[in-house]
């Protein structure tokens, strides 16, 4: 059996104004795709678990972005293009397996990826097996379901990627070895919630998510998928999703609707908050007793779309004596040319972030010291990703050491960031992360989390929002009673 390769990955928040274009994409075409996949990512995953198999592959389009604001329709054009160029080059094959996010929006085309699927099986046709794996924050549409063949959802948040791909493979593997005939139920739930219960090693995100792994067992059950969407899509029919496919539709949509129903039952769970307001959030880390705090900048999560250039806790730090290092990030191209002019050791007054963030954040005048630089090159994940990393700038205000960032890269929720510029993350009293959810990296060093209310394209106050597309009703928006499946 011949297989064709594919992704296109970037989540797109609707509510930052950073614009995601081509040259925020790391693309890879043709045989590259198969050849250098990274082990630790969603396709190296399904080489892998497929490696004993008679298969064969071929790669078409790998094109992966960080999370940020839409994608201009240029940069969308561009990708359906490649891909469906490759997928043309590409004779004779009899499956195509493609990683997506499945919550990609671009200036005019809301559901990026269902238009994208529907582009492949136009291409394609009827009789080829058509495989997807999505990012479990995927907004799920029934356009994406008729495209194709199966799709299934990542299992873990944080997410390990490898073992995502090869969920698809066996899934894959099951569907066309046995000759089983998968029917698809998808239900979306009409409901929202913020990142604050994402995780999904406890609480009511474990719960749901494991309802799904029990279904699994089941031998009729071919695939079972729970899809918390990210909150920042302002799509239409947007919501979060359960597709299940089975040997039968019956069953198929029974254990939708019970995945649904049990996801509904628990809303409210899901939008219970232990965030603190900014001044409690910086008074309780001033005062543990022994550091790490790990403050979660919730409102500017660089991995949810946000800029990274938001001052608000900054501000807040500076009406605080802080009694330890606090550590904070800031994207701040501008400011970096300005440290790097001025070099090492001079005392500079620099106006800081704000910029990208303008609405949700102040532009902030600070005096310090420039400290030192890092140098740009790869930013390695723990599972042997590389991404680009830009060069950093560590700049001193008393306590507070702010890293400069050049580029919004992955380095910035990252003790190699500060171990780069000389700091010993472990002596610090505080430590900013622009994320919701990916706190892990900080693991060995924290004593405490504090996920701090802040403002931002990523906040948990979505009803903030100027929402102009969102499907309606919605929970919690609207009131809705009685919903039922
Ligand atoms: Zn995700």
């Amino acid at each position: 059996m011949k297989i064709a390769v594919a992704g296109i990955i970037q989540e797109t928040c609707s509510f930052s104004p950073v614009k995601t274009t081509l040259r925020n994409f790391k693309i890879s075409l043709g045989d590259e795709v198969v050849l250098s996949a990274d082990a630790g990512g969603v396709i190296g995953g399904f080489l892998s678990a497929m490696e004993h198999s008679c298969c064969s592959f071929t790669g078409t389009l790998n094109a992966q972005a960080m999370s940020g604001g839409s994608l201009s329709s240029s940069t969308l054009l561009f990708l359906r293009k490649k891909l469906l160029n490759g997928l043309g080059k590409v004779r004779g094959f009899d499956a195509v397996f493609i990683s997506l996010h499945g919550a990609m929006a671009s200036d005019d085309e809301p559901d990026a990826c269902g238009l994208i699927l529907e582009d492949v099986r136009k291409l394609v046709g009827s009789r080829c097996f058509v495989a997807v794996e999505l990012d479990h924050h995927a907004n799920v549409t029934r356009r994406m379901v008729s495209a194709a063949d199966v799709i299934a959802g990542y299992e873990k948040q944080p997410h390990d990627l490898a073992v995502s791909g090869a969920k698809m493979a066996r899934v894959m593997s099951d569907i066309l070895k046995c000759g089983l005939k998968p029917h698809a139920s998808l239900v979306k739930i009409p409901m929202l919630a913020p990142q604050d219960n994402f995780l999904t090693s406890s609480g009511p995100m474990k719960e749901w998510f494991s309802l799904a792994r029990e279904m699994e067992k089941d031998g009729e059950v071919i695939v079972a998928s729970t899809f918390p969407t990210q909150p920042w899509l302002d799509a239409p029919d947007n919501g979060w999703s359960c597709l299940v496919y089975a040997d039968s539709p019956e069953k198929a949509r029974r254990c939708a609707e019970q995945l649904a129903a049990k996801a509904w039952r628990m809303r409210k769970e899901f939008w219970h908050s232990e965030r603190l307001p900014l001044s409690e959030t910086i008074a309780a880390a001033n005062s543990e007793p022994k550091g790490l705090v790990v403050i979660s900048d919730t409102g500017d999560a660089v991995l949810g779309g946000a800029p990274g250039d938001n001052m608000s806790i900054i501000a807040e730090m500076l009406k605080h004596d802080l009694n330890g290092t606090a550590l904070v990030p800031v994207v701040a191209p501008d400011a970096f040319a300005k440290a790097l002019a001025a070099g090492a050791g001079s005392k500079i007054t620099l106006s800081l972030g704000g910029r990208m963030s303008a609405g949700f954040s102040p532009r902030l005048k600070i005096s310090g010291t420039v400290r030192a630089f890092a140098g740009a090159g790869d930013f390695m994940f723990d599972d042997g990703r590389r991404r680009p990393k830009g060069r950093s700038a560590l700049f001193e205000h008393g306590n507070l050491k702010i890293a400069i960032l050049e580029l919004r890269d992955y380095s910035i929720n990252h003790p190699s960031l500060y171990q780069n510029l000389g700091v010993d993350v472990e002596k610090a009293q505080m430590v900013v992360l622009k994320t919701g959810s990916n706190f892990q990296y900080f693991k060995e060093y924290q004593s405490r989390l504090i996920r701090a209310d802040s403002p931002g394209p990523t906040q948990s106050d979505l009803t903030a929002f100027k929402w102009e597309k969102r499907s309606r009703p919605l929970y919690p928006f609207d009131g809705i009673k009685n919903w039922r499946p």
